[in-house]
């Protein structure tokens, strides 16, 4: 990892640059966060030099592999977003919110922390399919074999029920 998402900014002219980062499987496998198993995401850097500070506006856009909280089912979770972040100089380097103060000396800065905190964001608590990419609902079968496991016919179980099932199949 690492120096794929460094941004190096030093002798840039004044204006704007533009980069991209791909973000992989291995990225988001990389970071450890077992809700994600894995993603195809593009993140596009328009960098606006000023002569005081550097103007970063990110657009996130792809998906994100994770379960569906209903069924189960693995799926592909859409992500889209703008982000910004302002990097400017101190005698004291420190992070206030959207705004990085980096050390007169400093002339690169490693993003991955904040590119996947992007990504991150766009996930809600509550993932179902019928807001992913592959299906417009869950899976009926899946649904009825879960509710058979749980003793009851209908599908309109609480979801907490299900959970409850898998964390503890006694
Ligand atoms: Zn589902």
């Amino acid at each position: 990892m690492g120096k794929d998402h460094i941004l190096n900014f030093r002798g840039l002219s004044i204006g704007k640059h533009s980069y991209r980062f791909p973000l992989d499987d291995d990225f988001f496998l990389s970071k450890g966060y077992e809700g994600v198993l894995g993603g195809d995401v593009s993140v596009d850097l328009i960098l606006n030099k000023q002569e005081q500070l550097l103007d970063l506006h990110f657009s996130v856009s792809g998906i994100l592999r994770v379960h569906c909280d209903v069924c189960l089912e693995e799926m592909e979770y859409p992500i889209s977003g703008e982000h910004t972040l302002v990097l400017k100089f101190s005698s004291n380097p420190r992070v206030d919110e959207d705004i990085i103060y980096l050390g007169f000396n400093e002339y690169q800065i490693d993003l991955e922390s904040h590119l996947y905190d992007f990504c991150m964001i766009h996930l809600p608590m509550r993932k179902v399919c019928a807001d992913s990419n592959v299906r417009s609902s869950c899976d009926r079968d899946t649904l009825k074999k879960l509710a058979e496991l749980q003793g009851v016919g209908a599908t309109n179980h609480p979801i907490s029920t299900i959970n409850d099932l898998i964390n503890d199949p006694q």
